[in-house]
């Protein structure tokens, strides 16, 4: 595979060109003061795709300026038309579906399939929060004594401060933006240096769809500690949402300490991926696939680790490297272009992935398929299985975020959970298995915030996704993901 061998289609530089590449501050699109910029690169071929300003501590500041004004009059703002807001921001993102799929691509690398259902994912939660933002309700109740009053009601948290990553561009942005829009919280949101063009064109969506100015700020820039931390230590921001690696959010988490800010961390994940001898082999084998290759395997819940039954081992790990011999990687651009596997983000992400398959085979592990990165220029790596990798090997451990599926056998249920469950991670976690006392006991008994039964996606805007242990706090998503940005008051009321 040569990405050069690939033709450039017009379009990717009229979808490009057509993003403002600028900050969004109050309303209004600006460059950053010290008119720095960087660039954005295009990891399927290496070049730049343009550039965007690099902001410095004082524009982000002056974005928290912008949210921090606009606060009060936008708790105000009527719910349903805050709830309408995000309703025709649905509509814009599928009515530039194709584009917005496109853009995706080209700064982040998956092919545009996958794109596209993330566009479709992320204009979800725009569609559910719109729905939500009607719904927020209060309490009134008689003291036991009989007599006072209880009133409980729910207020929004305030200016809060967003940071999301590069996996998922759009759906990490929407996930937050949705509930704090719906919730009455102005924002600042920094998305990764990677991918900040998707969430360019959000915003320029947002505003369009009547966002009033200073609620959605968006900032760029190539140092993220240098432009949040002032944020994170200035008093008026009152809540931090942050998804990204786990270390990044321990460090935020301390930050956010100094201002007591509500904290909501989507961290790393460690996914086990468990078949037991009474699974249906072909459905596993289906879920196994997109457990693994959704996002190139550069997704939180990507299956990590696989544990597999000695009576259905070999038949599952024939079946799935197979399929995964099969993909074909490459640059999964143009609509016509055949590509299953697109490139890793960047260069370190590759050198990671080479790192911990390497030392897998280093420590005994044996390769079925892939096991080393593909021909360039972009950053490829070769879709891998991996059987006999030792408890010790750093892929049980790490997240590997890349196309590689290890795979480890059991004989017992305990013997399974055990290693599924040892794991600082606690994202989510895969069980295979017909018998359904078993199904129970194990979903019981599996160590995540989420579990895949039967089934290799689990994320849903209708449903309430986040992980425990130190895979996060608090739940993006479904009818409890408003809860993030708004905080309870309770007023004593005096008898009548
Ligand atoms: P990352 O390195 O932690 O970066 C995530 C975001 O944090 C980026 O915007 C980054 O900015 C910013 N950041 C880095 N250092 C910072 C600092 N000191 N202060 C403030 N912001 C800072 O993670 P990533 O490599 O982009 O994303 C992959 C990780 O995200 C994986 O561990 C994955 O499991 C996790 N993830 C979790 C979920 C979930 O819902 N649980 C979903 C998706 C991804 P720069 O880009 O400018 O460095």
């Amino acid at each position: 595979m040569n990405a050069d061998d690939q033709p450039h289609h017009p379009r990717e530089s009229t979808v490009v060109e057509a993003v403002p590449r600028a900050l969004l501050i109050d309303g209004t699109w600006r460059s950053a003061t010290a008119e720095r910029t960087f660039e954005v690169e295009d990891p399927s071929t290496t070049t730049s795709l343009c550039a965007v300003p690099d902001a410095t501590a004082d524009d982000a500041l002056r974005a928290l300026d912008a949210a921090d004004r606009a606060q009060s009059s936008w708790a105000a703002h009527p719910p349903r038309q805050r709830g309408e807001i995000l309703r025709r921001a649905f509509e814009i993102i599928n009515s530039r579906h194709k584009d917005l799929s496109l853009l995706m691509t080209l700064e982040m690398g998956k092919p545009l399939p996958e794109s596209r259902a993330e566009v479709t994912y992320a204009a979800e939660f725009f569609r559910w929060f719109a729905e939500e933002a009607v719904r927020v309700d209060g309490d009134y109740t008689v003291s036991p004594n009989g007599t006072g009053r209880v009133l409980v009601m729910r207020q929004p948290v305030g200016p809060s401060l967003m940071v999301t990553p590069w996996n998922f561009p759009m759906a990490m942005g929407t996930r937050k933006i949705g509930p704090a829009v719906a919730a009455g919280c102005t924002m600042v949101l920094k998305p990764a240096h990677q991918t900040p063009l998707t969430m360019l064109a959000l915003g320029e969506i947002l505003t369009e769809a009547g966002l009033p100015d200073g609620v959605l700020n968006i900032i760029t820039a190539r140092d993220a500690g240098a432009v949040m931390g002032p944020l994170i230590s200035d008093p008026r921001a009152r809540k931090l949402t942050f998804t990204g690696s786990t270390a990044v959010g321990r460090t935020l988490i301390e930050q956010s300490a100094e201002q007591v800010l509500k904290v909501s961390m989507e961290l790393g994940g460690n996914a086990p991926f468990l078949v037991f001898g009474d699974a249906d082999v072909d459905a596993a084998v289906e879920g196994a696939m997109l457990a693994k290759m959704r996002n190139v395997g550069e997704a939180c819940t990507a299956a990590n680790r696989f544990y597999l039954h000695r009576d259905i081992a070999d038949e599952f790990t024939d079946k799935l490297t197979r399929r995964m011999r099969a993909l074909r990687v490459g640059r999964g651009v143009g609509d016509d272009v055949d590509v299953d596997v697109g490139p890793l983000i960047d260069a370190s992400q590759l050198n990671k992935v080479t790192e911990l398959v390497d030392d897998a085979v280093h420590q005994g592990a044996r390769v079925l398929t892939g096991g080393k990165a593909d021909s360039g220029p972009g950053y490829y790596y070769q879709p891998t299985v991996l059987t006999d990798v030792p408890a010790t090997a750093r892929l049980t451990s790490e997240e590997v975020f890349g196309p590689v599926a290890p795979i480890s056998t059991f004989t017992d249920e305990d013997e399974a959970l055990t290693a599924a469950n040892n794991t600082e991670f606690g994202l989510v976690s895969y069980a295979y298995t017909q018998n359904m006392r078993r199904a129970l006991r194990v979903s019981e008994s599996l160590q995540t915030g989420m579990v895949g039964l039967n089934q290799g996606v689990v994320s849903n805007a209708a449903a309430p996704f986040g992980g425990v242990k130190q895979s996060g706090i608090g739940r993006e998503g479904g009818k409890i993901g408003i809860d993030e940005y708004l905080e309870t008051k309770y007023v004593a009321v005096g008898g009548p």
